[in-house]
């Protein structure tokens, strides 16, 4: 198979035949794992491409391909997790080199910006305001890279992704989008501008909650001999079973998105209007604020729908004691229904006041809603909503 006829094919055939051709030794349909260190050498400097697994191996190699093929870039870099990953982007400046993003971004990627990055003299800057105003009031020649998520999390913004690459790309910044909550299933960045597409493969790539990875996806060459440089300098790669665990995930993309993106309607819609609930928020539903730019660069609204109780924190801690087929839990993503108190849970480290401005109230939950029977999950929620 030539790297050209992969081209060809639609993101359902390529999640299932990118990286994945038959072992040219055995034919084995699917590709050995290879958990080697190292590579014999025939003479010394003598060999057939690999020499140290930091450096290379076969296993990570054919997941490199698979994602970079998914997301329409021309390369990948993975990593031992999503937040692996997001560092190696930021590795890649200098102090005085200032990063934009927006305030709603992962928890970890902003505790890396203030916590981490800072220190070595990075300048992060967060804009409260999505809007691609906002972003253009904010970039100056000091800009390096404007970061973006989009859906985020656990607000669901959107965020248009084409205009902010223009506002970027005008100071001459680079523009990264963390696509871990749309996967390229739903949204391809690159095609709108992104010179990074980052990943938590942690979440929809893996799939099955079972494995903790990342990965960096550039189009540019150049960009991706320094990003491979730092993955290979600063060693935070994965492991050839983590790798294959998550190419096994892969292949299943596709059908999963659909079932989830299905699943996560058919409940945002059974939930909107209920006694309960001041707010259902999901991009597809038309009272979304970010509906038409959703419709126009996702083509499905993804798992994750967001409610906020009336009664605040006593029923949606409640609504989580109760349910039975969801389980309360961090993470999303995998084939099972998740929910999480954002507030106790992921997004804790933020100050109270900070937290509730930006609209995490104590009475909000985050649904990761999976791939089991609708039905199942719709009297779930009923069952639980009895309770709360
Ligand atoms: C989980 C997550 C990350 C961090 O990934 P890890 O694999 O947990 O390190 C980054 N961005 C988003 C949007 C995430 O959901």
């Amino acid at each position: 198979m030539t790297a050209n006829d992969d081209k060809a094919w639609h993101f359902a055939t390529r999640a299932i035949h990118v990286g994945q051709e038959p072992d040219p030794l055995t034919g084995a349909t699917v590709p050995p794992i290879h958990p080697t260190s190292t590579y014999t050498q025939a003479s010394p400097g003598k060999h057939k491409g690999y020499e140290y697994s930091r450096s290379s191996n076969p296993t990570r190699g054919a997941l490199e391909r698979a994602l970079a093929s998914l997301e329409g870039g021309a390369l990948c870099a993975c990593f031992a997790s999503g937040s692996a990953a997001t560092s190696c982007v930021f590795a890649t400046l200098s102090p005085g080199d200032k990063v934009l993003a927006y305030s709603d971004v992962y928890g970890g990627t902003f505790r890396l910006l203030k916590r981490v990055w800072e220190g070595f003299g990075l300048v992060p800057v967060f804009t409260d305001d999505p809007s691609p105003q906002a972003f253009a009031r904010l970039v100056d020649s000091k800009t390096r890279v404007v970061w973006i998520e989009s859906p985020t999390n656990p607000l669901l913004r959107c965020l248009d992704i084409k205009a902010i690459a223009d506002i970027a790309h005008g100071v001459g910044a680079r523009f990264a989008v963390d696509n871990t909550f749309a996967t390229p299933a739903l949204q391809l960045p690159i095609q709108l501008g992104a010179d990074y597409v980052i990943h938590s493969t942690t979440k929809y790539i893996g799939g099955h909650s079972d494995v903790i990875g990342g990965a960096v996806i550039v189009k540019d060459p150049a960009l991706m001999e320094r990003i491979a440089f730092l993955q290979n300098a600063m060693g935070g790669v994965p492991g050839p079973f983590d790798c294959f665990l998550q190419q096994r995930g892969i292949k299943t993309l596709a059908v999963r998105m659909e079932r989830h993106c299905a699943n996560a309607m058919a409940l945002a819609k059974h939930l909107q209007g209920h006694p309960q609930l001041s707010k259902v928020i999901y991009p597809f539903l038309e009272d979304h604020p970010d509906y038409a730019l959703a419709k126009k660069q996702m083509c499905g609204g993804g798992g994750i729908v967001t409610i906020v109780f009336k009664r605040e924190r006593e029923a949606a801690l409640r609504f989580c004691e109760s349910v039975k087929v969801f389980s309360c839990a961090e993470s999303l993503g995998g084939v099972e229904s998740l929910v999480c108190h954002p507030a106790i849970m992921t997004h804790a480290s933020i100050p109270k006041e900070i937290r509730e401005a930006r609209g995490v109230t104590d009475g909000l939950l985050r649904l990761s809603v999976g791939i089991e029977d609708l039905a199942d999950l719709i009297a779930d929620v009923d069952q639980a909503m009895g309770r709360a």
